[in-house]
């Protein structure tokens, strides 16, 4: 029986590895029946578990435990719970027995397949066509006179150019240099490709590797990227859900600041510490996604950690189309005897904003000297 959305569900450019970096929607392995089943202690034993003493984002060490007893409801990767504390700095949230470098890649093992991101999807009709023609103007520079008169009819239309910028990443138009970190199964760079951009991946595991070399895309694992070579080469770095997934995130935007050519931008998109979906859905909430996010950041976070890089932020979006769908999910995490109750405060919920937006969407750029 399909499941009932209940704040609907359309979502443009929503990245969805399965085994890369990225967040995903759940694709859950099923067990073999001859499988023997380990109990959760001899599967995950303390010393798997590394203990939080400082927030990733701005270092401070005033945390204070806020949300206990995260389950994996998204993908059911690892059978205990765990706890969040809220920087009393900057806001962010950390987990506080975040599992070890070593530990984590287990944490993502039971993700068997890959779903296509929705990156380039068009859409049909006059609205579709106006939109490829909007496409092709923004980041193929299609100066043509159909192109140009396409792209400001879809504006003039309602089109929501906002969010096909955001799928899209704001990079800047084609043929610039993409890196895309954390690029799973290359949908995007493919995508990007197609416009004429000259692409390139990274991923921590394996198999995304595998399927975007099988594609054609050029791609690296974490212990094979030419560092030196890299230096100064890209126009513009995304990092779409993947900040919240790494044990350093400061070491990893300091690579990346000294990856940019001049003029060059990152884009940071991660789930916001502040959205309103963590107020109505507290420990429910699709964006806590635990064992995996091992902190998520506040805009606060988000500045401090890309001042210590070098960078500041110069643009910041609101994604529409992301509140439905995360509140969806997190619905669907939630109990039955307390979703009705929940589904009455969303209706009274603050209006979307930045402030309070499921996703923190930036653009970052070197701090000028
Ligand atoms: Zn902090």
């Amino acid at each position: 029986m399909p499941r009932p959305e209940l704040f609907g569900h359309a979502i443009v450019g929503w990245t969805c590895h399965a085994r890369g970096l990225g967040c995903a929607k759940p694709h859950r392995r099923k067990p073999d029946v001859d499988e023997a089943i380990p109990s959760p202690e001899a599967e995950w034993p303390d010393h798997m578990l590394a203990k939080a003493d400082a927030c990733l984002y701005c270092r401070s060490r005033a945390l204070t435990e806020e949300i206990s007893g995260v389950a994996d409801h998204f993908f059911g990767c690892v059978p205990f719970e765990s706890d969040f504390a809220r920087c009393a700095d900057c806001g962010s949230l950390v987990q506080m027995r975040p599992l070890t470098s070593e530990a984590l890649p287990r944490a993502y093992a039971s993700y068997y397949t890959h779903k296509q991101e929705h990156h380039g999807e068009i859409g049909r009709g006059l609205k579709g066509w106006l939109r490829h023609q909007y496409v092709a103007s923004r980041f193929r520079q299609d100066s043509s006179a159909l192109a140009r008169f396409g792209a400001v009819a879809y504006r003039l239309a309602g089109g929501n150019w906002q969010e096909t910028d955001a799928a899209y990443r704001f990079v800047p138009p084609a043929p610039a240099r993409v890196l895309d970190y954390g690029c799973g199964s290359g949908a995007y760079l493919k995508s990007l490709k197609q416009l004429g951009y000259d692409v390139t991946g990274v991923d921590f595991d394996a198999h995304s590797i595998a399927l975007s070399r099988a594609s054609g895309l050029r791609a690296f694992a974490l212990d094979e990227l030419p560092r030196e070579e890299w230096h100064g080469r890209f126009d513009a770095i995304t990092l779409g859900h993947v900040i919240e997934h790494v044990h350093d995130p400061a070491s990893l935007l300091a690579d990346l600041r000294g990856w940019l050519a001049e003029g060059g931008m990152v884009f940071i998109e991660a789930p916001n510490a502040q959205a309103t979906g963590l107020d109505l859905f507290g420990k429910y909430w699709r964006g806590l996604e635990a064992p995996r996010h091992l902190a998520i950041p506040t805009i606060a976070g988000l500045e401090a950690i890309l001042a210590r890089a070098g960078l500041q932020i110069t643009h910041r979006a609101v994604r529409r189309s992301v509140r439905p769908w995360m509140w969806d999910e997190s619905l669907q995490a939630m109990p039955e005897s307390v979703r009705q109750k929940t589904l009455l405060a969303a209706r009274n919920a603050p209006k979307l904003a930045a402030e309070n937006a499921e996703f923190l969407t930036v653009v970052a750029r070197p701090v000028p000297s």
